[in-house]
């Protein structure tokens, strides 16, 4: 870039100019890289530290202004330019900051390239999504059957729409639209599904024939749950922010979500924001959804409750033998149940080919479900046109001896092997106190679901992550009754839903 005689003639060394671009492009390499990483996972920006990203701006600027001094050939003392001014030094020094900056922006995204891969078109075709050989007579299949939600005295269809995977921009309005024409007449959405897309697509869906639909939606933000003792002011906001992504004056069911402790569950601020809502007609019911762990604790402290006009629970084939009584119970009190996870962790994959035993399993476990009087509707997520010939065939019917061969032979191909129940009978096992089904969960939304982004963006916001296990001697071994390894599984969870940085 330059020689000593330069040096001594036109100032700064050329050397010097160097080096600040390499120590730049190193530091925006390391930090920008990592802040970069962990903003593209899903964390809340609000939370990600910025201060780690000062020192590499410092010495960015530090490598433009040495740049700008070397090209204008600057002296030691002199306020002024050299009036030998180089057309051809300010040209290297242009470029030299133009290929700097850029070097150090590719640094920052090459570090990151894994984001790419999570979300490539490659892997999502390489997924099967759908039965690959559909049967003809599922062509054109429509809901056959409606039951009653409970006292909401609504007749809603068996097989309903779960939105977690609609969005606007990967044609979930049209897909809304044609459950709609097929006969579906709920809707389960929530603000956190696809970062709002849900409701905003369902919202479209709707135009014209909200009065056709049963709309439930959540108490929540598009960043997630609302915890508890939140305000009832945010509370009643976040339903108003809902109304207008689902175009609508009023929702039919408003959910606690994901209720995870019975303190949510019975938060004063929601039940008032709910009574308040409702005065002014834009909820007509109350109702709570839940997964795991204290699922059971949660379902029954509802039910006791008695304000709870429907409950929207996991359940599937193989449901751990608590869940049938508590949907039992609920539907003596007359509450509306909702069935959703009914696929069982979506590890059906490798029996698409199951004719031997049953036409589809998904058809089987739907079919299990509903052979449940108690159950209202399950709700499954439609994202492709398919999914309403292969799923509304099973509306209305009941499952045969082959399905249930088909579910069992499930139940073989992942026993050990899967946490499908996210029971979180390990939880008090791990000294780390990791919300082992919670990760298991969301490699499952990942791995099987193949909702990538938002597996990494739901993993993203737990308080702990499961590079807790790395070193850690697997106390929580032996502890799942269902006999899942659970280090070897927390470990490739988390090499999954995170971009590794070092
Ligand atoms: S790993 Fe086993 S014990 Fe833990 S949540 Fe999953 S199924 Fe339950
Ligand atoms: S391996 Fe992970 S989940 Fe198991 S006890 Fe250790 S930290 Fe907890």
């Amino acid at each position: 870039m330059t020689d000593s005689s330069e040096r001594n003639s036109r100032g700064l060394s050329g050397w010097w100019v160097i080096a600040a671009w390499v120590v730049t492009i190193f530091l925006v390499w390391l930090r920008y890289g990592a802040w970069l990483g962990i903003r593209v996972e899903g964390n809340d920006p609000t939370l990600i530290p910025t201060g780690p990203l000062i020192l590499p701006t410092l010495v960015l600027i530090v490598a433009l202004v040495l740049t700008v001094i070397w090209a204008r050939g600057w002296r030691r003392g002199r306020a002024e330019p050299s009036p030998g001014l180089s057309r051809r030094r300010f040209l290297l020094g242009t470029a030299v900051s133009v290929g700097g900056v850029a070097a150090s922006a590719f640094g920052a995204f090459a570090r990151n390239y894994r984001w790419l891969t999570v979300t490539s078109r490659n892997i999502q075709a390489e997924t099967p999504q759908k039965d690959p050989n559909p049967l003809a007579e599922w062509e054109g299949s429509r809901v056959v059957e409606y039951r009653r939600l409970g006292r909401t005295e609504a007749r809603v269809s068996d097989i309903s729409l779960g939105s977690g995977r609609i969005h606007p921009e990967r044609g979930g309005e049209e897909v809304a639209r044609a459950a709609i024409d097929r006969g579906i007449n709920y809707f389960d959405t929530s603000p956190d599904y696809s970062a709002a897309g849900s409701e905003t697509a369902l919202g479209r869906a709707m135009k014209g024939r909200r009065d056709q639909m049963f709309v439930a939606t959540k108490f929540c933000t598009p960043r997630g749950d609302l915890p508890a003792g939140s305000s009832v002011s945010q509370y009643m906001e976040v339903v108003e922010e809902s109304l207008k992504r689902l175009q609508t004056d009023h929702v039919d069911l408003v959910h606690i979500h994901a209720v995870n402790t019975v303190t949510r569950l019975l938060d004063p601020n929601a039940h008032e924001a709910f009574e308040r809502l409702k005065e002014q007609g834009k909820v007509r019911f109350l109702g709570f959804s839940s997964h795991t762990p204290n699922l059971e604790q949660v379902a029954n402290a509802a039910i006791d409750d008695g304000r709870f006009d429907v409950m929207m629970l996991a359940y599937h084939h193989g449901a751990w033998p608590g869940l049938a009584s508590i949907v039992e119970r609920a539907a003596a009190q007359d509450m509306g149940v909702v069935a959703m996870k009914t696929l069982k962790g979506a590890k059906h994959r490798g029996l698409l080919e199951s004719r031997a035993e049953a036409d589809s399993y998904t058809q089987a476990a739907f079919k299990w479900v509903l052979a449940d009087p108690s159950v209202s509707c399950l709700v499954i997520s439609f994202f492709e046109a398919q999914h309403l010939d292969e799923y509304l065939f099973a509306s209305g019917k009941r499952p045969t001896s082959q399905d249930h061969a088909l579910l069992q032979k499930y139940d073989q191909l992942i026993a050990g092997r899967h946490c499908f129940q996210h029971c979180g009978a390990c939880l008090d096992a791990c000294p780390e106190n990791l919300a082992i089904d919670d990760v298991l969960r969301y490699r499952m939304y990942f791995e099987d679901y193949r909702d990538e982004k938002e597996a990494m963006r739901l993993y993203a916001r737990l308080d702990r992550q499961a590079d807790v296990c790395t070193g850690c001697s697997g106390p929580c071994l032996g502890s799942c009754p269902h006999g899942v390894p659970i280090p070897a599984q927390t470990k490739g969870a988390h090499r999954m839903l995170t971009l590794e940085r070092a």
